[in-house]
């Protein structure tokens, strides 16, 4: 018989497949890694497994202990997965413009949401991060991982996200191409292909080139933090998990070009995934661009796009951003009036 003995032993393992259509006019070989097929949709379970099980080698987590921490993302869902298997209680800290389908992922998981008025100031004690942070003192045994600074998140993808991609392109691999949010993801995939690779003959590849890609306006590729769509990459600061030194370049891509890569992923190649992929892909092809036939391009593709049907995938959200050609003239409300 061929089973897991628990929903958790199927984190990580993800598959690469080769993009074939819209990577016409490049010569390299473009794969992508499906983080969507982690059992809680998205790359985040990774680093939800490892800080937890490092909280409870650190005695900072006790049987009975509850998981605290302001997410409403994929990093909740990945901690709400974990903590309900391992028989923590979990309670999640969201800003009131945080969506009523988030929250309802987290409690159908079992979670309990706290939602907290998105218009005060962060340092305020009603702020998300207020919030959070009078819950860890006041419930007994409660912890916060905190996904920006935790050293187990990068140490996860240091452990499985590169490994695995080492293994699985027969260490062939030559530029890994990661959008950052927190870092952790470019930070130990990065750090753990360019170790591994560091005497690799040029003849066959030489050193894996480590390559960010990033929403124009956030910091990693010079910005100042000026506002964008694309969700859960970028920041308006260097988070503590963000090692500089990793990525060898830093890209900036638009929101239009990331949706507009995005829709292409889903009709296309049929994957359908989130915002933050399709914006590692326009980085990717642009990088490509430039490569030989040998080169072999492994893009990362966080989360899934069930999460942004009713944002990139609607016509309508798009064209009132100015997302989709022709958005100035609304052809189809102008139809409909
Ligand atoms: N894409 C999505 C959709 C995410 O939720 C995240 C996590 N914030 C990332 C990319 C970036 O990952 P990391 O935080 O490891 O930099």
């Amino acid at each position: 018989m061929k089973y897991a003995n628990s929903v958790l032993d199927l984190i990580g393992n993800t598959p690469l497949v080769k993009l074939n259509h819209v990577t016409e006019g490049i010569r390299a070989t473009v794969l992508v890694k499906l983080e969507y097929l982690n059992p809680g949709g998205s790359i985040k379970d990774r680093i939800a497994a490892k800080m937890v099980s490092e909280a409870e080698a650190g005695g900072l987590l006790q049987p009975g202990g509850t998981i605290v921490e302001p997410t409403s993302g994929n990093t909740g869902v990945g901690l709400a997965l974990v903590a309900q298997q391992k028989g923590y209680k979990s309670i999640f800290v969201v800003p009131d413009k945080v969506g009523e389908e988030k929250r309802a992922v987290l409690e159908a998981y079992g979670a309990e949401v706290v939602v907290t008025p998105t218009a005060v100031a962060p340092d305020s004690p009603q702020s998300y991060y207020g919030v959070s942070d009078r819950l860890v003192r006041e419930i007994p045994g409660a912890y916060k991982p905190d996904q920006f600074s935790n050293p187990a998140a990068p140490a996860s993808h240091f452990e499985s996200t590169g490994p695995e991609i080492w293994r699985d392109t027969d260490g062939k691999v030559t530029h890994v191409v990661i959008g950052a949010g927190t870092g952790g993801t470019i930070t130990g995939t990065g750090r753990f292909l360019k170790e591994i690779s560091k005497d690799r003959p040029e003849s066959e590849g030489g050193r894996v080139k480590v390559i960010g890609a990033d929403p124009e306006g956030s910091v990693y590729s010079g910005g100042t933090g000026r506002p964008y769509f694309v969700e859960g990459v970028g920041e308006d600061m260097w988070p503590g998990n963000y090692d500089k030194s990793v990525p060898d370049e830093v890209l900036a891509v638009n929101d239009a070009e990331s949706f507009a890569m995005t829709r292409r992923l889903a009709r296309e190649e049929g994957l359908l995934v989130g915002g933050s992929s399709g914006m590692a892909v326009v980085a990717a092809l642009r990088a490509a661009r430039e490569l030989p036939e040998d080169a072999v391009v492994v893009v990362i593709l966080p989360d899934s796009g069930r999460g942004y049907l009713a944002k990139i995938f609607n016509d309508q959200w798009m064209r009132s951003y100015g997302f989709l050609p022709g958005s100035e003239e609304d052809t189809v409300g102008a139809v409909l009036e």
